[in-house]
């Protein structure tokens, strides 16, 4: 602790033991999205020992703590509770062997893969501190925990009347863990994250013998005219100032190879970082798939099914600069960053900053081990934006130090929300 921690923070190291302890169970629990129901009950339960009024269920698995301390602001902190159909190779003592039954029926490994499990702990040690020094602040905190935010969760509990049934935020605060040593942190103002559009697509051919394919339409060599196609959209039709990414994550078609099956299916995932070359890119993504269907004759138009999407995430200006004092209070103005581009990975957060039509932030923080860097520079990402070479979220490797990084997702949630909140001393 130093002498320029907010009061808050007053009983942290006591914390730390059980908030490791807690972040090992989460860790070896992982919950696909919206299965979180083992998450919840331990979130729930624990709110409501700190002393804090629950409801659970909002949004499928979500839970929402209220805590009322007086006159002052309303601060929503908010973490994310899902995790990944990953198979964990971090060789952990504390590592998942996890399985569970994904939206399709298949079995598949599960893996806290994005830190989700980091994120409740540090806003379940952050509710406790608040909960136990009452007497430092004023106003109305709202804890937040969020199902399925890899496939969209805010957005369900924003229809499941979350404006109405709680009170209204006068700012939304979030954090993500980040591939990088812990003690670092930063954020960007404006767009932080990229939008994320998800297409499933069915090309229709015609199937038949694999050795006359003179009688048949081969939606595999369709499918393979649009993923090669596709690589186009960036590199040809978007400018060089301009920030997009089209991946086809997945291809099915087929089941011998003597057989020229029916049809082909893709999913593709488009990210970009503004709404002119959002439409942009999704439309030419559309025109190629049915252009190349048609270059092939196919007997019926591809069918193409949107999935989920994220909007970009975007920082309230003026709050950005509140969160960056904040931080640099934790990590240091030399380890506090203002991030050169955004981010290509995307995020739902912002669904709330934006339903309660209020600012919003979300940061970033380092929680990896320093000694995997291989000297590293943060000069290399703010200037550059480099990344280190290192197990990132999502990898069956990443691996967050627990210990240093929980303290850390502790201390910058509560010096974050402390901008906010009245100081009773200083009213
Ligand atoms: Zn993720
Ligand atoms: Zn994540």
């Amino acid at each position: 602790m130093t002498s320029t921690d907010h009061p808050l923070l007053a009983g942290l190291p006591a914390l730390l033991p059980g908030l490791r302890d807690l972040y090992e169970d989460l860790h070896a629990h992982p919950e696909l999205s919206f299965q979180e129901k083992r998450t919840a009950q331990v979130v729930a339960d624990r709110l409501r020992g700190q002393g804090w009024e629950v409801t659970a269920g909002v949004g499928g698995t979500g839970v929402v703590g209220v805590l009322r301390n007086g006159e002052g602001p309303t601060v929503l902190l908010r973490a994310d509770m899902d995790a990944l159909p990953v198979k964990e190779e971090t060789g952990l003592a504390y590592a998942s062997t996890a399985t569970a039954v994904n939206e399709t029926g298949e079995t598949v490994p599960v893996m806290h893969a994005c830190g989700h499990d980091m994120h409740v702990t540090c806003l379940l040690g952050a509710t406790q501190l608040l909960a136990a020094n009452p007497d430092t602040w004023r106003g109305t905190v709202l804890a937040v925990f969020q199902p399925a935010e890899e496939v969209g969760g805010a957005p369900v509990m924003i229809e499941d009347g979350f404006l109405e049934r709680f009170p209204r935020a006068d700012v939304c605060l979030a954090q993500h863990v980040a591939p990088l040593p812990v003690g670092y942190a930063g954020t960007r103002h404006g767009t932080v994250m990229a939008a994320s559009d998800n297409l499933h697509v069915r090309l229709f051919g015609k199937g038949g013998h694999g050795s006359a394919p003179e009688t048949t339409v081969d939606p595999v060599v369709m499918a393979a005219a649009v993923i090669m196609r596709l690589q186009t959209v960036v590199a040809r039709e978007i400018g060089a100032t301009q920030m997009a990414v089209v991946t086809v994550g997945a291809v099915q078609a087929g089941t011998k190879e003597n057989i020229i099956p029916d049809t082909a299916e893709l999913k593709i995932n488009i990210r970009s970082a503004g709404p002119a070359v959002r439409e942009q890119v999704v439309s030419a993504v559309k025109r190629i798939i049915r252009s190349e269907a048609m270059a092939s004759a196919a007997p019926r138009e591809p069918e193409i099914t949107e999935l989920h999407t994220f909007p970009v995430t975007v920082n309230d200006p003026a709050a950005t600069d509140q969160v960056l004092t904040a931080m640099a209070r934790v990590v240091g103005s030399e380890r506090a960053f203002t991030m050169p581009q955004p981010v290509t990975g995307s995020e739902d957060f912002g669904t709330f900053g934006a339903a309660l039509q209020v600012p919003s932030v979300f940061w970033f923080y380092g929680a990896l081990d320093p000694e995997i860097f291989d000297g590293f520079q943060l000069a290399d990402l703010v200037t550059e934006g480099r990344l280190p070479d290192v197990p990132s979220s999502h990898s069956p490797r990443f691996a967050p130090l627990a210990g240093p990084a929980i303290e850390t997702g502790v201390r910058l949630m509560l010096s974050a929300a402390s901008e906010w909140l009245t100081h009773p001393a200083a009213s």
